[in-house]
């Protein structure tokens, strides 16, 4: 996504790979050198690499964020009839793995401040059926994690990070991923830590799962014509494993970044009128994979930044229940307020770790002309 310097994205991974240029290609030449394209060297360095980064025992890599999400809920036997809990504001790789193993998702609406999931709606959405709990770090900064955990334990129900927005942020000091049995992270592209194509990730401290998972990802080999269960072509690819394993390296300095580019925002953006601008809670270290500003008018708002050449992002314009896709399980409008609200309020700013201070004055100068 390169583009003319009048132009403003809302994500440049050209600026990004010119920094980084000499360490991609030799880290993807000593795989064609090697050729082991599959599960090859790079993958279990790589894991190693991002288990101790994240804090957890194990580390898998698989084929995206949607194959972590699906294989965490295939480790935990969820199945037809059972019920998995969620947030309706998120992308649609959260619930696709939920309907693709026969369950249903139900939705808990989130948290006006954070855009999380609200802790005090949790307990009326659990039922005999509930099999997991999938909260979402949504936009780079934990959600509210111990009051989640304290119900969800209460209850015996298994808590799933989709930590896919939210690599290396903080939540009292623990890592996301690693507060709930198993955190599924994404590497796609534009990710805090993106591959070159799509990746994936699930961090546990957990033996057992970890086993059954690095087995479900692989057809459910035990060697290579042995197979104990029906699994899953779900596997990182080695030259994706190869340049995770480089940016990995960078991923702290860029997010100190991102956050630096998020205080020049809230300094350049304050009292406006109107604009909410994002909020960090006490406990959080936010890792700002999105720097997300609230307006009433907000499709003007957008269209006036085009029109100077600043491109911005909706993270996400229809709630999932009411997606068409999700009209058979039967929610009708305003069955989650917070995240209808926010659907319509919500605009992402372009926020990029390449971004310069001079990017954030020209994107604030636009605002306060409107
Ligand atoms: C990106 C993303 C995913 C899915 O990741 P893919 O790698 O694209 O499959 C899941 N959940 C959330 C919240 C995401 O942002």
């Amino acid at each position: 996504m390169s583009t003319s310097p009048d132009k403003l994205p809302l994500v440049d991974l050209h600026r990004q790979y010119e920094t980084i240029r000499p360490e991609i290609q030799a880290a993807v030449n000593s795989v064609l050198e090697r050729t082991d394209f599959i599960m090859g060297k790079a993958v279990s360095e790589f894991e190693a690499a991002f288990a101790a980064f994240c804090g957890a025992k194990h580390a898998i890599g698989v084929a995206s964020g949607t194959a972590a999400i699906h294989l965490a809920l295939h480790a935990l036997d969820v199945e037809a009839g059972d019920e998995v809990i969620t947030v309706p504001n998120t992308f649609i790789a959260t619930t696709e793995p939920i309907i693709s193993l026969g369950a249903k998702p139900v939705f808990v609406d989130v948290d006006p401040e954070r855009f999380t999931l609200d802790p005090p709606k949790l307990e009326d959405a659990i039922t005999p059926k509930t099999r997991a709990i999938i909260p979402v770090h949504l936009y780079g900064q934990c959600a509210d994690m111990d009051p989640i955990l304290e119900i969800a334990g209460r209850h015996g129900i298994p808590v799933v990070e989709d930590a896919a927005q939210a690599h290396g942020a903080t939540y009292h000091g623990r890592k996301a991923g690693t507060m709930g049995i198993m955190g599924c992270f994404s590497f796609y592209p534009s990710k805090n830590l993106g591959a070159y194509g799509d990746a994936g990730g699930l961090v546990t401290d957990d033996p057992v799962l970890a086993e059954r998972i690095e087995r479900l990802r692989n057809h459910g080999r035990k060697d290579k014509y042995e197979h104990l269960e029906s699994g899953y072509g779900e596997r990182l690819d080695t030259l994706q494993a190869a340049i995770l394993k480089v940016k990995l390296a960078h991923l702290a300095k860029w997010n100190e970044r991102r956050q630096y580019l998020a205080e020049c925002y809230n300094h350049a953006l304050t009292d406006i009128p109107k604009l909410l601008l994002p909020k960090v809670s006490d406990e959080c270290k936010h890792v700002f994979h999105l720097y997300v500003v609230r307006h009433p008018q907000r499709d003007v708002l957008q269209a006036h930044l085009k029109k100077q050449g600043i491109h911005s992002g909706i993270h996400y314009p229809i709630p999932l229940h009411l997606q068409p896709a999700y009209q058979d399980l039967g929610y009708a409008k305003n069955s989650f307020p917070v995240a209808e609200m926010l659907a319509e309020h919500i605009l992402s700013l372009p926020l990029f770790p390449e971004m310069l201070e001079g990017d954030v004055e020209r994107v604030a100068g636009a605002i306060r002309k409107l």
